[in-house]
């Protein structure tokens, strides 16, 4: 039998996103709270100025673009502090969001694009170059792209999220009616269980549950210095507002909470530090490659990061000793949190009382959630045993974006999603990830798709067959790509060979997609009689490798 979280249901009203955020009575903080603040140049904007600024661009979308429901609006930016007006003023006008990673390429850019079906763009001017080939590509024109933030093109030909707000005439535009079970809010991407990165489709409602089965899993718990305090905290933005937990966890749960978001464009460690001292940060979501920066940092002590009171980690696995380590050099907490983009996305926490009991666990199921562990077979398991954990909810997610089958595949026959993450759930309700059984690999928190890999390094002339598999990283506490590559005939296994195979993908992907791993020839790939890449046979490979080094 499947088990139900332990937590109290929580009601979750049939509103959509704008109405959810802006037109709800139980407000606990005034108009002039500032929620979203820049953190180098300060500029911010209050409860009222985000309202106001998404109820224009909303209009603005409508006079000057010919918005219309389920028309797609394509975000491709760095976090920027008008994010947020742009999003919730695209909902109001009918639109969907696909935020996209800014280190995105030329050609994954117009594969997002193309696929999503982006009527227009929004960028930022150092990105313009980037968006304009890509959107050539995807058969967007060049007048439907838009700038925010605070540089403008000097010829001032692209339009500016300014002057898009300030359109006479209109005022004559109303709200898009949104049907909240079924009209999606987000499209994000991820490659999900296997194959190439795919659109997940987000109804309002499943943003809207994950917002409200996450404040009951921490309402009413008080923090470990013994003071909750929603008004008082300021929340660091480190998290990419192109992930869905950017928008779900950050811009949206700010606006809903009252919490001010500082937010920041680009990860780097001083500069983390200072905005922490700087805006006296109380809370950070963040991903175990910067808690072991945290740990190690020689710059960390140059800066008082005495205001943090909390620190949430998430989209990666985290180990006990990282845990211990954090807590040992700045005595802060940190608790765990894990999901998936298909479930908007959290699905477990980690209780803040339970914390220092339950290190190593990803906690307890959110409320109105329903969890249960298959075997490689498919059948149940019992409560348990370890298993791929599969979990249904109104979080969950309707399905790939026209990718009927791949969607099918996600789901059991009763309806659960299939997480394709390996764990299992403890006598106390907390439940643990011990393993991954898809393709997925992910470089410190971002996505990396096998299969995206192998059908570019195939585009190559001197590879005849490729796969690649993530490798652990013990230092670096993430995952590493590696591909394994079997040469065109004649071609030498040099490393010169390696090293030109290394740059054709470099010039292709985004960092994060980098084969950090490494590259090595083989002769064949192993293959299932079905043509699957065996990558737990490679998994096992390198492990050995590793060990022989
Ligand atoms: P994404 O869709 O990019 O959010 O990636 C979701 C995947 O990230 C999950 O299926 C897990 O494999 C991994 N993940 C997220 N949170 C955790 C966590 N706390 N521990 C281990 N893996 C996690």
């Amino acid at each position: 039998m499947p088990v139900s979280s332990t937590l109290p249901p929580v009601e979750v009203p049939q509103q959509d996103i704008w109405a959810f955020l802006f037109e709800r009575k139980d407000r606990e903080y005034p108009d002039d709270k500032v929620i979203y603040r820049d953190a180098d140049t300060g500029r911010s904007y209050t409860y009222a100025q985000t309202k106001t600024a998404a109820h224009e661009f909303g209009k603005g979308l409508k006079a000057v673009w010919e918005w219309r429901k389920g028309d797609v609006l394509a975000l491709y930016s760095p976090n920027c502090v008008d994010t947020p007006a742009i999003t919730w003023g695209t909902l109001w006008a009918g639109g969907i969001v696909s935020p996209a990673n800014p280190a995105y390429r030329v050609d994954e850019l117009a594969f997002q694009l193309k696929d999503s079906g982006a009527k227009a763009l929004i960028t930022q001017l150092p990105f313009l170059e980037n968006a304009r080939k890509a959107c050539a590509i995807a058969g967007i024109p060049d007048d439907m792209i838009a700038l925010i933030g605070d540089a403008r093109e000097p010829n001032g030909r692209t339009k500016h999220f300014g002057s898009v707000r300030n359109i006479s005439g209109a005022t004559r535009y109303r709200r898009t009616k949104i049907k909240p079970n079924e009209d999606l809010a987000f499209l994000v991407y991820s490659s999900g269980t296997t194959g190439k990165p795919k659109g997940v489709m987000l109804t309002h409602s499943n943003i809207v549950a994950n917002i409200l089965q996450l404040h009951a899993s921490e309402s009413g718990h008080l923090d470990w210095k013994g003071q909750h305090n929603n008004e008082g905290d300021k929340i660091l933005a480190f998290l990419p507002f192109f992930h869905i937990y950017g928008l779900t966890c950050l811009i949206m749960q700010s606006l809903h909470r009252g919490f001010q978001l500082v937010v920041m464009p680009k990860f780097e460690i001083e500069y983390f530090c200072q905005i922490i001292e700087k805006h006296k940060i109380t809370f950070v979501y963040l991903v175990p490659p910067v808690l072991l920066l945290l740990t190690k940092h020689p710059v960390i002590a140059k800066y008082d990061l005495s205001s943090l009171r909390m620190v949430n980690c998430g989209a990666a696995p985290l180990t006990h000793e990282l845990v211990h380590a954090v807590y040992k050099r700045l005595q802060l907490p940190v608790k765990q949190g894990y999901g998936l983009s298909e479930t908007s996305p959290t699905t477990h926490v980690q209780p803040w009382e339970s914390w220092k009991d339950t290190i190593g666990s990803v906690g307890k199921l959110l409320p109105n959630l329903q969890a249960k562990y298959i075997g490689a077979d498919g059948a149940e398991l019992p409560v348990g045993q370890v298993g791929e954990l599969c979990v249904k909810g109104p979080n969950v997610f309707k399905g790939y974006l026209n990718q009927p089958e791949m969607t099918k595949q996600a789901f059991t026959e009763d309806g659960f999603f299939k997480t394709g993450d390996i764990g299992y759930e403890d006598k106390n309700s907390f439940f643990y990830i011990t393993d991954r059984v898809k393709e997925l690999i992910k470089y410190k928190g971002f996505q990396v798709a096998p299969a995206e890999l192998e059908g570019l390094l195939l585009d190559h002339p001197k590879v005849n067959d490729a796969a690649v598999i993530g490798l652990h990283s013990n230092e670096q506490h993430t995952e590493l790509p590696r591909a394994y590559i079997v040469l065109a005939a004649g071609v030498e296994k040099s490393d010169k060979t390696k090293a030109e195979i290394n740059e054709f993908v470099n010039s292709k992907v985004a960092s994060h997609k980098r084969l950090r791993g490494g590259i090595f020839f083989i002769d064949e790939v192993p293959k299932g009689s079905s043509g699957k890449i065996l990558r737990r046979v490679l998994k096992d490979q390198a492990l050995k490798e590793e060990e022989l080094k």
